[in-house]
């Protein structure tokens, strides 16, 4: 607090509970974990003696915690080994004595020769690859592993060194503030170690000056981990829908026989709604990304489609089994996703394309222990424009052991192909909860959602990015849940709220203009229905691309860091051109020699990506030549196998 100024974890103050001798299916816990709410302590068994006798244990699980609260780096590959790895650098800050992580806690001598967990000095810590005790100390031996969340407690190795290195170049304090402005300030989400170095970077910039030696100590200690300067991880692509703008509303005025109106987003009068069914809408429906077919549950708890024409809507009932809860669907009507009605973990997934279905379990992201589990039942369900990812929200329930309970909704990312799934945002104080995310219309990170207290009866509508981690308020307070969408455009979104109308409250969709960030409202809001809730925005029309005509022309040429990397076999590399010419794309081996042509023909101005399979290249460090006319840049990358 008194170092970087910053209070709790969440920097508001917040409690810290700490709960010893946690068990796992009735077992001692050979574990220690950061719940996202909760510090959770093992008794340790074979390896370990207990986890809350080691300062640097206590100090790595609450960095998580900070670490949530600040850059909320995804917990797998390379941003896991970061989130890692800041966990351990300030659990060597606090317990500065040394430069090991968990020598108090070791028992077992034979799989932790030095005594210790991880040794920044020599991350091989006395082990050999592949064993227990030993991580990779530089690039070239990083390792490209599934277990571990893709080696988030291995490759952390990596980073440690580097600021071992500048920290033994530049004293602790030093070293710790300059990671802590890197965290604080730049680091997000997704970034992987090359943006770590840049972040490194800047934060020490910010502190001494871009000509200090300050600056150039953690440039060297980068480069001697084999994380060289590049031009970073670039954002994911964007996209956008292109028709007419519609709000499908759900009436709420019981003398009207109509459930569900497609309706215009600027009312003039009665005519600008089209009816489209009778059936009673249990929950918020879903609305394809052609805008052309509505699935919802019934109040049977059936699966119900029909199409957005008032003339000929052709009602159907999709499932008649009684037991659906929400429903969302893929783009290009490609996947369903569903929860039923029971208190039940699953998420069911239904490729409609190939005829396949997947079920999910849900769990709520707990660091260090993947196993932990405090998610009862998902409830709203949200896909991303690329339907890859789903957006979701939980319930959870972490009991206490005398009696004392915790409840509360959060967010989580699932990622279809892999079935990782991770909280995108830290877990709030007290009954507060957030709860029915959407995602925006053209980013695949921006999305909004309701942020409620239920003893305080109160509800904000909130709107985020989980890459970068900025959050907005839309607007609030409200009495009741916003269900929140976003317009096409992503500079409105519509709420259900309360108003007062002829002396009594009714239900109403409102709409929200938003600033230039498209996170926070304007705060003049407008009426657009009344008896009316559920609204979702949605555009007849087709959904544009950034691989078609690139609505925005790069400036300049740019070839970026190819991802994932290291890589095996497989990586993506992209680059930008700013206007027509012959482009190549070329692979080097370190000897110079030319292993591979990727590109070589004339190309129209915008933004492109290409895979390289190195399935026939040995490991070793690659070159990448992108050369447009006379212009032309080179970076690395890495062949670990
Ligand atoms: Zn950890």
């Amino acid at each position: 607090r008194t170092f970087h100024n910053r209070n709790s974890v969440d920097d508001k103050g917040m409690t810290l509970y700490s709960i010893i001798h946690v068990t796992r299916n009735g077992q001692p816990m050979e574990n220690a974990f950061w719940s996202g709410k909760v510090m959770c302590y093992g008794d340790g068994g074979v390896y370990f003696k207990p986890l809350a006798g080691g300062l640097d244990v206590a100090a790595h699980e609450m960095t998580h915690g900070v670490t949530q609260y600040t850059a909320n780096l995804e917990y797998r590959d390379q941003s896991g080994a970061l989130n890692e790895s800041i966990s351990d650098v300030f659990g060597a800050m606090v317990d500065s004595a040394n430069w090991t992580m968990g020598e108090q806690i070791i028992k077992d001598r034979s799989s932790f020769p030095t005594g210790a967990l991880r040794d920044f000095v020599d991350p091989h810590n006395g082990g050999t690859p592949g064993s227990q005790s030993w991580q990779p100390a530089k690039m070239s031996e990083f390792v490209n592993t599934t277990q571990d969340n893709g080696g988030v407690h291995i490759n952390s190795g990596i980073p440690n060194h580097a600021f071992y290195l500048v920290a033994r170049d530049l004293g602790r304090p030093k070293a710790a503030r300059i990671w802590y402005g890197a965290l604080s300030n730049y680091l997000t989400r997704s970034s992987q170690f090359i943006d770590a170095r840049i972040a490194t970077v800047k934060a020490a910039t910010d502190l001494y000056g871009a000509t200090a030696p300050e600056v150039q100590s953690v440039k060297n200690a980068w480069d001697a981990v084999e994380v060289y300067d590049g031009s970073g991880t670039p954002p994911p692509p964007t996209t956008k829908p292109q028709g007419t703008e519609w709000i499908l509303v759900t009436n709420t005025d019981p003398n009207d026989p109509n459930s569900l109106y497609m309706a215009k987003t600027t009312i003039q009068s009665t005519s600008d709604y089209f009816p489209l069914s009778r059936t009673i809408v249990f929950n918020r429906p879903a609305v394809s990304d052609n805008g052309q077919i509505v699935v919802f549950v019934d109040g049977d708890y059936n699966l119900r489609a029909l199409y957005t024409n008032p003339q000929n809507p052709q009602e159907t009932l999709l499932d008649t089994s009684g037991v659906w809860w929400s429903v969302a669907l893929g783009p290009g009507l490609s996947s369903l996703a569903l929860t039923s009605k029971f208190v039940d973990t699953t998420i069911y997934y239904f490729d409609l394309l190939h005829k396949q279905a997947k079920i999910f379990k849900i769990v709520t992201q707990s660091f260090d222990a993947p196993d932990a589990r405090t998610a009862l039942y998902a409830d709203a369900l949200s896909f991303d424009p690329s339907g890859q990812f789903l957006l979701f929200d939980a319930f959870n329930e972490i009991r206490g052991s005398i009696g004392d309970t915790i409840r509360f909704w959060n967010i989580n990312l699932l990622n279809i192909a892999t079935g990782q799934m991770g909280s995108v945002f830290p877990p709030l104080g007290g009954d507060l909860s957030i709860g029915n995310p959407a995602f925006s219309k053209t980013s695949p990170t921006r999305f909004t959602f309701d942020y409620w207290s239920r003893s305080l009866n109160v509800d904000y509508v909130l709107a985020a990015d989980f890459n970068t981690g900025n959050v907005g308020t839309v607007a609030g307070p409200l009495m009741v849940l916003g269900y929140p969408t976003y317009s096409a455009d992503d500079r409105t979104i519509a709420y259900h709220t309360l108003i007062n109308y002829q002396s009594a409250n009714h239900d109403a969709i409102q709409k929200m203009p938003l600033q230039a960030d498209m996170i926070t409202g304007t705060g003049s809001a407008e009426t657009h229905s009344i008896d009316a809730a559920f609204p979702v925005w949605f555009v007849i029309g087709t959904r544009v691309g950034v691989d078609e005509p690139a609505p925005n022309v790069p400036q300049r040429v740019m070839l970026y860091q190819n991802y994932p990397n290291p890589f095996n076999p497989t990586t993506t590399i992209r680059y930008s051109i700013p206007s027509f010419g012959l482009v190549t794309l070329k692979v080097y081996n370190v000897l110079g020699q030319e292993v591979r042509t990727l590109v070589n023909e004339q190309l129209p101005p915008g933004n492109y990506q290409v895979q390289f399979d190195a399935l026939d290249l040995v490991s070793g460090v690659y070159f990448y030549r992108l050369q447009v006319g006379k212009y032309s840049e080179v970076m690395r990358m890495l062949v670990v196998k």
